[in-house]
């Protein structure tokens, strides 16, 4: 097995004449859970984004397994086990629950899955019939993280899972986060909430604008370099 899920190496990404990423170097190692920490407009997204296959690279590598993934598609990047929940969670609102998760469900795998998911995220078992576009934002967001479940990735991108729910609904999530990553699912994840995502990364990469400006375990994180690098000076 490859030591990285996932690696950036000198990436540089933009959107027309406007680059974001500066020669970004990021490595997620299997299991492991990333916080990436920035102001906004630091690249967060972008980076997210550049992992995944939605934007491409101008210049670097980006490997997933091991393997250089470079120009890869994502729905290829998705075959190597590199799963995106992205800002609005990437369910399809107008298929109920039920056709959401059995869609995920890959073809050499059980029935089976969709029950293990729904023992995972309980809630969902009682709105199975449910458009999921009809759910609350906090069902919602467990769905999209139940299909992450079923889809059985090597790392998970979250991208502001907690915006606008409310705090219980967000410690659920946190929890199930926390059960995705104790069961070897690496995460990188991209939180408003500092503390939480602090509080269950192993370690912190802080982008400030478009340059990565610390890169260690949590516990090394320097306060003044956060606020810093939240503050953009
Ligand atoms: P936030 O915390 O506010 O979500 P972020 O760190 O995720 O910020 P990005 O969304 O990656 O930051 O944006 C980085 C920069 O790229 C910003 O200056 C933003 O305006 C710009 N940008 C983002 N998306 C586009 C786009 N589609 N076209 C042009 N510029 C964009």
């Amino acid at each position: 097995m490859a030591d990285t899920v996932l690696e950036l190496r000198g990436v540089e990404a933009g959107y027309g004449r406007t680059t974001v990423l500066r020669g970004v170097d990021l490595t997620v190692r299997p299991g492991s859970v990333v916080a990436l920490l920035g102001a906004n407009g630091a690249g967060k997204t972008t980076l997210l984004r550049t992992a995944t296959g939605l934007l491409p690279a101008a210049r670097g590598r980006v490997l997933v397994g091991g393997r250089d993934r470079t120009g890869a598609p994502a729905h290829r990047r998705a075959r190597d086990g590199l799963c995106h929940i992205p800002e609005g969670r990437g369910i399809f609102r107008s298929l109920t629950v039920r056709d959401n998760l059995r869609m995920q469900v890959p073809p050499w795998a059980t029935d089976s899955s969709v029950e293990v998911a729904l023992a995972a995220f309980p809630v969902l078992r009682e709105r199975l019939g449910q458009t999921a576009g009809t759910l609350s934002g906090g069902q919602q967001q467990m769905l999209a993280l139940a299909r992450a479940h079923l889809a059985r990735p090597r790392i998970v991108l979250l991208d502001e899972v907690s915006m606008g729910l409310a705090p219980a609904v967000v410690d659920q999530i946190f929890h199930s986060l926390k059960a995705l990553a104790v069961s070897g699912v690496a995460l990188l994840l991209v939180e408003q909430y500092v503390q939480r995502a602090l509080d269950i990364a192993d370690r912190v990469v802080l982008l400030d604008r478009g340059q990565v400006t610390f890169d260690g375990p949590t516990g090394d994180l320097d306060q003044n370099a956060l606020l810093r690098g939240y503050l953009g000076t």
